[in-house]
């Protein structure tokens, strides 16, 4: 099962959320055979995971986009590679082709309509992607080049990485999958959820928060389609907004983790909230297990 942990905004508590969650697991798995937890950040913009999980990084690959580049030689200055590009990356001024990669996405719709073959395609880093393992915890994350503005073909690449040979049949995968994505509800945040079985969002209890929470419940739920839960961090704190509205929408709240100065100081120093407080490891424990009931009723299935 893939549970992609995600907030309408950044500093809910996601990642604390996500990494206890993955922490919870690995120590006591809860599936038999190959059911090794496996972690993905994919907040390739700022991937914070593994300063908690402290992972061994044993492989890393460059990953990015195939984009064009012009054989001079070859190149007639007709123009239909710029005529052809969604995106303005490519221009074709006099005697000149130019090209802007940040603007490119890789599409080959300029090489394929080159009618003197004068276009290749090379490789633009974008950033890396890297896997490891912290204790018994599979770990893997990527992360964006300073300066890139492409985060979704990273995220991508890093989940066609670590669910292959299972991206296509991914939901009959056994292995308890938590994948961290991005805050907000732009691009990265889509590529991230695709293909998961569940959307659990933190939030906390106040009117920003059940602002961001509706955005989110609207990308997850409304337009991709999948299950939703909550879980309210900082309970206490604010105000009843994020209860009457998943009352409203028959959204579940599945955990509280009340305003707690020892996780905020853990958290700043490093810690994690199940290692601070190890009587969080049967909730998280039992999170897991309600939300494999929540995806097994929804698709009528079997447990899995
Ligand atoms: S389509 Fe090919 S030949 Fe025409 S301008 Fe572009 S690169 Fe040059
Ligand atoms: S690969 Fe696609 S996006 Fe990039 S320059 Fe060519 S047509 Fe434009």
């Amino acid at each position: 099962m893939i549970i992609a942990v995600a907030s309408g905004k950044g500093g809910t508590g996601k990642t604390t959320v996500a990494v206890s969650l993955a922490l919870s697991l690995a120590a006591d798995p809860p599936t038999q055979g190959n059911s090794s937890p496996l972690f993905l950040d994919c907040d390739v913009e700022e991937p914070n995971a593994a300063l908690f999980l402290n992972p061994a990084i044993f492989e890393r690959r460059e990953v990015g986009l195939m984009i064009p580049q012009i054989d001079l030689e070859r190149c007639t200055y007709c123009g239909r590679c710029a005529e052809v590009c969604q995106y303005h990356a490519i221009a074709v001024v006099g005697k000149k082709v130019l090209v802007f990669p940040e603007l490119c996405h890789g599409c080959g719709s300029c090489t394929l309509n080159c009618g003197p073959g004068a276009i290749q395609e090379v490789l633009h880093v974008l950033g890396t992607i890297e896997r490891g393992w912290a204790g018994p915890l599979e770990f893997a994350q990527g992360t964006m080049n300073v300066g890139e503005p492409m985060a979704v073909p990273i995220i991508r690449q890093l989940k066609r990485w670590m669910l292959a040979p299972a991206s296509d049949t991914v939901h009959t995968d056994r292995r308890p999958v938590i994948l961290d994505a991005s805050p907000g509800t732009a691009c990265p945040v889509v590529e991230s959820m695709r293909g998961v079985d569940f959307v659990l969002l933190v939030t906390e209890p106040t009117p920003f928060g059940l602002h961001d929470l509706r955005l989110a419940v609207e990308v997850a739920r409304d337009e991709l389609g999948l299950p939703v839960g909550v879980v309210i961090n900082r309970d206490g704190v604010g105000d009843r907004g994020v209860d009457e509205y998943c009352a409203a929408e028959s959204i579940p709240i599945l955990m509280r983790i009340p305003l707690d100065r020892r996780v905020a100081e853990a958290y700043s120093d490093g810690g994690t909230l199940v290692g601070t407080l190890p009587e969080y490891r049967e909730r998280f424990h039992s999170l897991y297990g309600t939300i494999g009931e929540l995806v097994v009723d929804r698709k009528g299935g079997r447990a899995r």
